[in-house]
């Protein structure tokens, strides 16, 4: 048995008619199986319901939970909550295939695997931008970036995160002006 045999749905086994739950509990040992640097711990609760309806099944997935994943502004690890309701049909064919939301699995093997459907979820779950609440980004990396882009910033490209930056109270203040001052205070 492989590491996602749990993940397995016997569609062949279901009877016309039949609505199944499936409940789901994506935890660190799962994005660690899934071996993806987009995901690497997380907790998320997935509830599937397979209807099998006429010449199909109807998958309907209920994805909520929490992943780590790195902060947009400071890198440091930042909780990400995840919450999104997919669904997808299941025909039988000749061989595996995807159209849309539309996949084809082989007659003879009458199952589906939902671990990656379930990992793809989660990780189109998680917005293009995520940072740290205001005020809980890594204070000393906030800093050295800032120190960075004032260096490197001359071609306006980061003004998105300066802005950012610019909220942050205990921004320092540009050694140049330090100097600065001491000159004028020497005068
Ligand atoms: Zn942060």
């Amino acid at each position: 048995m492989g590491k996602f045999a749990k993940y397995e749905i016997d569609l062949k086994a279901l009877q016309p008619g039949a609505v199944v739950a499936y409940d789901y509990e994506l935890d660190n040992a799962f994005f660690e199986a899934i071996d993806s640097a987009e995901v690497q711990r997380g907790n998320v609760k997935v509830r599937l319901v397979v209807k099998k309806t006429a010449g199909a099944f109807e998958l309907d997935f209920q994805t909520d939970g929490t992943v780590i994943v790195p902060c947009d502004r400071c890198l440091d690890d930042m909780e990400q909550p995840v919450t999104s309701r997919d669904q997808l049909m299941v025909k039988f064919g000749e061989e595996y295939g995807e159209v849309d939301d539309l996949i084809i699995v082989p007659e003879e093997e009458g199952t589906i695997n939902v671990a990656w459907l379930m990992f793809e979820f989660v990780v189109l779950a998680i917005p293009m931008k995520h940072v740290h609440a205001p005020g809980r980004c890594n204070k000393e990396m906030t800093r050295k970036l800032n120190a960075h882009l004032s260096t490197t910033a001359d071609d306006e490209d980061d003004t998105d995160v300066d802005e950012e930056l610019d909220d942050d109270a205990e921004r320092p203040i540009d050694p140049r002006w330090n100097e600065l001052k001491k000159i004028i205070d020497n005068n």
